[in-house]
């Protein structure tokens, strides 16, 4: 066992603050590496919060990993010590199944294991998160990072940028779509940059006014206020696709009314308490309202090399690790340009 520190919260309202705890000896699959930034997804408070139910504490959260190998396990194939690598938001599935053959591991019949509060089946106890100094991980659930990018910029790409790079995907979103996102903050804003980069005419539909140049600055062709009820008619029936990303409570029927005839609302946001909808509010236009969660390996890996091919990072605000409570309420506030990124060091 090897000991690592970390941040974690020890109960739903206690701020985070440091913990210690060991991670497994490498195994012969294993990578074991130092990590340099990990990014903090809205995920991780609604986890450390317990805002979900189910959050097991300690927590270590943090599942948008960056850094660089320190050790490889003997039968390990894609990386050697001092490579780059990352992991996402899964460390482990059955791989057996038949989504995790179709590398739709987030999917596995048998339950994923989340990079935090998973049950660890090695360890028998939880996994523990990148808000710590390095991380053990089976070779198949760590990811190739390039050298090209600015690596605090790459680490949101682990989950902001899977969670919106995979639907978009899935629905084959491009040039002749009108495509808008709700809510711009970290899934949001690679959202709009993803989708932008695919060929579709992008609307933000956001609370903030202040957020509308930086709107345009990522790629949105058009901004509306979803405060403003009159610039929310005015939508009415205009998209075909409807990312909607927000992290709180919201009127779903008000954004279903803006699609046009077969079109699809995809929420990736996953506010924690339930919202009512009409069943008209579908009927009419025979919409259809869908979810994502995260992507599979293959896709996470595909959605990097885009990313790097396309000099596609997230914006980052990066922080020292005992900002995190502050960051935390700013998050909560909406107040995020457009993700904060943990610079390990400071750990
Ligand atoms: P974030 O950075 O905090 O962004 C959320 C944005 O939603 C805010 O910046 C704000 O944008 C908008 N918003 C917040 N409260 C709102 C409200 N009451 N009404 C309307 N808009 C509101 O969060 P994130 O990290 O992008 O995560 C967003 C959600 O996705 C979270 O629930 C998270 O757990 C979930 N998530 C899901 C997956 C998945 O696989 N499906 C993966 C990762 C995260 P404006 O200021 O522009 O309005
Ligand atoms: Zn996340
Ligand atoms: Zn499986």
């Amino acid at each position: 066992m090897t000991a690592t520190k970390g941040y974690a919260a020890q109960s739903a309202t206690t701020p985070l603050a440091p913990f210690s705890f060991e991670r497994r000896d490498v195994g012969p699959h294993d990578v074991q590496f130092d990590i340099l930034y990990c990014g903090v997804c809205h995920s991780d408070l609604h986890v450390a919060r317990n805002e979900w139910n189910g959050t097991n504490f300690p927590v270590v959260p943090g599942h948008e990993i960056v850094g660089r190998v320190t050790k490889v396990g003997a039968h390990v194939k894609k990386f050697k010590a001092g490579d780059l690598a990352g992991v996402g938001c899964l460390v482990d599935s059955c791989r057996d199944c038949d989504n995790c053959k179709k590398g739709l591991e987030q999917f596995c019949r048998n339950g994923s294991t989340g990079t935090y509060n998973g049950k660890d089946k090695i360890s028998g106890g939880f996994t523990y998160g990148g808000y710590s100094n390095h991380i053990v991980a089976d070779e198949s659930f760590v990811l190739k990072i390039s050298d090209k990018l600015p690596l605090e910029a790459v680490a949101p790409l682990l989950c902001a940028g899977i969670t919106t790079y995979s639907p978009l995907r899935h629905w084959k979103v491009g040039k002749g779509h009108k495509v808008a996102v709700v809510g711009l903050g970290g899934l949001g804003h690679m959202a709009v940059k993803l989708a932008a980069s695919f060929g579709a005419e992008v609307t933000m539909l956001s609370t903030s006014a202040s957020k509308e140049e930086d709107a345009r600055r990522l790629g949105a062709h058009h901004f509306a206020l979803t405060k403003d009820p009159g610039q929310l008619k005015a939508l009415t029936g205009k998209f075909d696709f409807i990312i909607d990303s927000v992290s709180a409570a919201h009127n779903y029927t008000d954004y279903l009314n803006m699609l046009n005839t077969d079109g699809v609302m995809i929420c990736v946001g996953a506010p924690p308490t339930p919202s009512q909808i009409m069943a008209f509010s579908l009927i009419g236009g025979r919409k259809s309202l869908a979810g994502s969660l995260i992507g599979g390996l293959p896709e996470t890996q595909e959605m990097l090399d885009y990313c790097a091919e396309h000099n596609i990072v997230s914006d980052v605000e990066v922080i020292s690790m005992d900002y995190i409570n502050e960051a935390y309420e700013r998050m909560l506030a909406g107040d995020v340009k457009y993700r904060f990124v943990i610079d390990m060091k400071t750990l």
